[in-house]
């Protein structure tokens, strides 16, 4: 079973769910009310030999980019990170277990998300830690949805996309939290959607279609590439950029590329002179 098919499994059987429910299963993060407080909450798995190399990978990378994945998660709805649990898998030759806990420890007080629990199994591996973070939304904004972009809105990037894997940004990338919370700040309501490019251009933009109910429209010329992406056809489909896909009511956005605008319609496409590609599949489904 591919991944989003094993979602929308999860989230047909979440169609009833109680009122303490304020975003259920679907976006970056749920929103949940706890005693009057919204909290957002979300879970990331990172695993060894798929998220990252596990003979090659420093440990204080492995656990760098375990929780700066989350918090990525956090950013896409313009939240502040506030608490981390983190549950390891470790294979029973592995022996580096102090230090990797060490790191995770250091590294979620770096993103101002403290450790307050976790688990430990021994397995016959790979290594694999999975983390929960939970966070604030916005004051002033709200959290920053999925389903939130509408015709005539433009569509911005906060950085390059593609070559992540082989530029190492994928276990260095800084978590955009700063730049959401700046732009929500801002641009407040006109503000209309935003997602975290974790799977990859084409497929997380079409998530933000799908989700709006409407159509997104990408110019090739204007997607920022980074060093070593030999096209923008592998860029809109590399994956782990951990950008901000934003959706707003404004022209232009300080510190953002403008790479193409909302519609009405369906589905996800790339411009490039008289041709229009669609690039809706074009990304990681972890199958
Ligand atoms: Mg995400």
């Amino acid at each position: 079973m591919r991944e989003g098919e094993l979602l929308q499994h999860i989230y047909d059987r979440s169609a009833s769910l109680p009122r303490s429910v304020i975003v259920g299963p679907g976006d970056d993060c749920a929103v949940v009310d706890i005693g009057g407080a919204h909290i957002l909450v979300a879970t990331d798995q990172l695993i060894g030999g798929r998220h990252f190399a596990e003979s090659e990978t420093p440990t204080d990378l492995i656990a760098r980019k375990a929780i700066a994945r989350n918090v990525s998660d956090i950013a896409a709805m313009a939240g502040t990170p506030t608490h981390t649990l983190c549950a390891a898998s470790l294979p029973e030759e592995y022996t580096h277990a102090d230090e990797l806990f060490d790191r995770v420890h250091a590294w979620a007080n770096h993103f101002g998300c403290p450790l307050v629990g976790g688990d430990i199994a021994m397995t016959a591996g790979p290594l694999a830690l999975a983390v929960t973070i939970m966070g604030t939304p916005h004051a002033d904004r709200g959290p920053v949805l999925r389903s939130g972009a509408r015709p005539g809105d433009h569509v911005f990037l906060s950085g390059p996309v593609g070559a992540s894997y082989e530029s190492g940004w994928h276990l260095g990338f800084e978590p955009r939290i700063a730049l959401a919370q700046r732009i929500a700040s801002d641009l407040r309501d006109r503000l209309r959607a935003m997602i975290d490019l974790s799977d990859g251009l084409g497929i997380d933009a079409h998530r933000v279609a799908t989700a709006s109910g409407v159509r997104i429209e990408m110019e090739a010329h204007a997607i920022p590439l980074r060093d070593g992406t030999p096209s923008w056809r592998e860029g809109v489909r590399d994956g782990e950029d951990y950008e901000l896909l934003v959706c707003a009511q404004a022209d232009a956005i300080d510190g953002l590329v403008r790479i193409g605008r909302v519609v009405e319609g369906d589905g996800c496409v790339v411009r490039e002179g008289d041709e229009v590609i669609d690039v809706s599949v074009q990304g990681w489904d972890h199958g």
